[in-house]
């Protein structure tokens, strides 16, 4: 007869039970935790080094005394005042605590176990995650380059062929790209939609969006059920620590969101804030326009010492070290010696670069210094 144990592990799901123990994301603080020291630089995530607009720093002060109530789950005025910002119904936007949770949303949505997900090789780690967390199979053809350099660019046609072979259930696309930095024009991005099998959507991630030149984003049709598009406040807006994004796409495709969506995940303040924000556009444009300095910057920096920049339309710019070998070892003598935390991809062959968040005036000052010094001895 079997003992009796009141303190069995409790039996996981399928799915989970089968996923590795992992962590994926090594965050700067678990950094600095392990290091027993802070950075001195933060230019690994993509975070605005331009900070939130003074609005909605005075809204998040407005709202403080409120937060004994929940934030409002239908986030009214966010959503009425982004479907004016964009041109489409208020019923067509869904918010989310950051791009990131509306990603896992839209695999749950859409996907079984065992269905197939195509993304390139090496594209935004947390979209394979939730693939992966629900059971889900990835499909990753390569990027495609430009001669014999290293300027990745998402492949449309390679991801539209995998599509076909897998009959996958979604295709996502980072535009503009993160790792690279890189875009696709619109016209390319309607052409990857108009050759995906039917049934198949394109989950089309415009983080980036305020940073890309206006050919970079198509012009959708409201009622297109192929395609769902995502934004986020993050990035351009400064307001990453505050959780708010969102998806916008035909109102059927919105409504399933309610299905499934944690209807009280948004905080007050944070609804608050992105709406401020989202009135403050001077804040966004200085942003932008700073933003755009910093890479000319970057990229003359690292011509300086002799290494390719990827052309960007983001707020990084990613560098070609030449061999993933070098790109690790330039990687941890910045943080270790320097303090410097930047992110290298994890997947051949886009693990040769580096990726630096454009950082004030100061901190790419500090940064060159610091490269100057890394690159003298690696
Ligand atoms: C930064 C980033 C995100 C994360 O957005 P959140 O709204 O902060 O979750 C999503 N996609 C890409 C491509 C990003 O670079």
């Amino acid at each position: 007869m079997p003992v009796p144990s009141a303190r069995a592990m409790p039996v996981l799901s399928r799915v989970v039970g089968a996923l590795p123990a992992t962590v994926p994301f090594v965050p700067p603080e678990a950094l600095e935790r392990r290091a027993d020291r802070s950075l001195t630089l933060r230019l690994g995530a993509n975070e605005s080094a331009f900070g939130p607009s003074a609005r909605a720093i005075a809204a998040l002060a407005d709202a403080a005394p409120r937060v004994s109530w929940y934030g409002d789950p239908e986030g009214f005025e966010l959503r009425h005042a982004l479907a004016g910002h964009h041109g489409v119904a208020a019923d067509a936007i869904v918010l989310g605590s950051g791009i990131d949770e509306l990603l896992g949303l839209i695999v749950r949505a859409h996907m079984n176990p065992g269905d197939t997900a195509v993304m390139s090789a090496g594209a935004y780690p947390t979209f394979a995650y939730h693939v992966i967390g629900y059971g889900g199979v990835l499909e990753r053809p390569a990027y495609g380059t430009a001669g014999d350099t290293a300027h990745y660019h998402n492949d449309w046609q390679a991801l539209a062929d995998a599509a076909h072979r897998t009959a996958a259930r979604l295709v996502y696309l980072s535009n503009p790209d993160n790792p690279t930095g890189s875009w696709l024009d619109g016209d390319a991005v309607l052409a990857l939609l108009d050759a995906l099998p039917p049934g198949t959507l394109l989950v089309l991630d415009e983080a980036y969006a305020e940073f890309a030149p206006a050919e970079a984003l198509p012009i959708l049709a409201a009622d297109d059920p192929r395609v769902i598009r995502l934004r986020t406040f993050s990035k351009a807006h400064g307001l990453a620590g505050l959780r708010v994004g969102y998806a916008i796409g035909a109102v059927p495709l919105i409504a399933t969101f309610d299905k499934i969506r944690n209807h009280f995940g948004m905080t007050r303040l944070a609804l608050a804030a992105a709406l401020a924000s989202l009135g403050d556009v001077d804040h966004v444009a200085g942003v932008v326009e700073a933003v755009a300095a910093g890479r000319r910057e970057l990229a003359a920096l690292a011509a300086h010492h002799g290494l390719d920049a990827l052309p960007s339309a983001t707020n990084f710019v990613a560098m070609d070290l030449g061999d993933s070998t070098r790109a690790k070892a330039v990687l941890a003598a910045l943080l270790e010696r320097e303090g410097v935390f930047i992110r290298t991809p994890g997947v051949a062959p886009l693990d040769r670069l580096i990726r630096v968040t454009v950082g004030t005036p100061p901190e790419r000052t500090a940064f060159a210094e610091a490269f100057g010094r890394v690159l003298e001895t690696v």
